[in-house]
């Protein structure tokens, strides 16, 4: 039998695993950071609305450079971000993943590293393998906030192309202040000060959860800073496979040079600005997630649980001696939540009230077991 390591496959890539949380089949499931509430039935029937009128042009290849979409998505964040976003200062792929591929192939490659401020989110990494970018990990303090003095030593020592900062942070739930992201931005450019400085990417995809503002009105004067985001969390659509970023419009065109032709199907582009009319609607449900989110927090700590401050729809709680037999334990509950292998820790994401009322009662239980 053929398997994958009798294949002229890339030397990196032998004996790794794909990325992915288990896909379980389980009653309460909050596990991967969805948004637990489908869409609202009238922005259902404005998607087939603006798919039926996309499926009536599949025949033509979709608008290469998605020109509506992004426009509806700079006037989205210059709504919201308190910073004024153009067309030309977005732009959009299939995922925030694929935006961070394509930041990866721009700025990174063979002979270049990426770095990110571990436990952080483990794809910056794994797509930085892939693109042959070098990843070097950098460390955070032990109540998993960035030590920014230890941070920026390490952005001196090993000078990497690509500085990841995620805020809020997966899976820790913590965010960054602007100075944190000035100092290392600082940092990173002083340290290539020799070639054209280095692209910091703050990675913004749960920001719409968060207790502090966007980092967004940093892009001002600062052409080497992205910020990523997606429509996967707070926009409840991580079946859409849409996700964007704001910087300067040279990095804008920048990654032209390495995205693929019409990577953004008609459908994406049409479903995308249907979810955007319906903006209001669905920052509603954030509001709930955010309250949501503080009960969880409030609650897991009445219970005697060690709780991280969280600025994201999910949580990280400990601590376990073995965080994976606890992990079972809740699945055999009937709750599935995540162990990212954070020693000691697990995850779990804010869903409607009911099953965070089931994943509450199951981990209360089990504190009254072992006491
Ligand atoms: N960034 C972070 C920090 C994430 O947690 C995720 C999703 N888990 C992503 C990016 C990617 O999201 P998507 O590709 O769905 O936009």
């Amino acid at each position: 039998m053929t398997g994958i390591d009798d294949l002229p496959i890339r030397d990196e890539l032998r004996g790794k695993s794909p990325y992915g949380a288990p896909q379980l089949d389980v009653p309460v499931q909050l596990n991967t950071n969805e948004n637990p509430y489908p869409l609202p039935e009238p922005l259902v029937e404005r998607i087939a609305e603006r798919v039926r009128e996309a499926a009536r042009g599949l025949n033509r290849y979709p608008d290469r450079d998605a020109i509506e979409l992004r426009t509806e998505l700079a006037k989205y964040l210059t709504r919201t971000g308190k910073h004024p976003v153009a067309v030309e200062n977005v732009w959009a792929a299939n995922g925030s993943n694929e935006v961070i591929q394509q930041l990866l192939q721009t700025f990174g490659g063979p002979g270049r590293t990426a770095i990110g401020f571990e436990p952080s989110y483990s794809m910056h990494g794994l797509i930085a393998r892939g693109t042959g970018t070098g990843w070097l990990s950098g460390p955070r303090n032990d109540d998993f906030t960035i030590d920014v003095a230890a941070a920026a030593r390490a952005i001196a020592e090993h000078r990497p192309d690509i500085v990841f900062i995620t805020s809020p942070n997966n899976p820790t739930g913590t965010a960054v202040d602007a100075g944190t992201v000035l100092a290392l931005y600082e940092a990173a450019q002083a340290a290539k000060a020799a070639t054209a400085g280095a692209i910091v990417v703050v990675d913004e995809a749960y920001v719409e959860f968060s207790h502090r503002p966007s980092l967004l009105p940093l892009l001002e004067g600062r052409p080497n800073l992205v910020v990523s985001r997606t429509m996967s969390k707070a926009f409840g659509a991580a079946g859409l496979r849409l996700g964007y970023l704001a910087a300067h419009r040279a990095v804008v065109d920048a990654v032209q040079l390495v995205r693929l032709p019409y990577h953004l199907s008609a459908v994406t582009q049409a479903t995308a600005l249907a979810a955007l009319e319906h903006t209001d609607t669905l920052l509603g449900y954030v509001e709930q997630l955010k309250e949501e989110r503080d009960r969880l927090v409030a609650e897991l700590r009445a219970i005697g649980y060690e709780v991280t401050e969280s600025d994201a729809n999910f949580v990280q709680f400990g601590r376990f001696e073995d965080a994976h037999a606890m992990w079972q334990k809740i699945l055999d509950r009937g709750v599935l939540v995540r162990d990212n292998g954070v020693p000691g820790r697990l995850r779990v994401t804010a869903g409607t009230p009911e099953e965070n009322d089931a994943f509450l009662d199951a981990v209360r239980a089990l504190k009254k077991e072992q006491s």
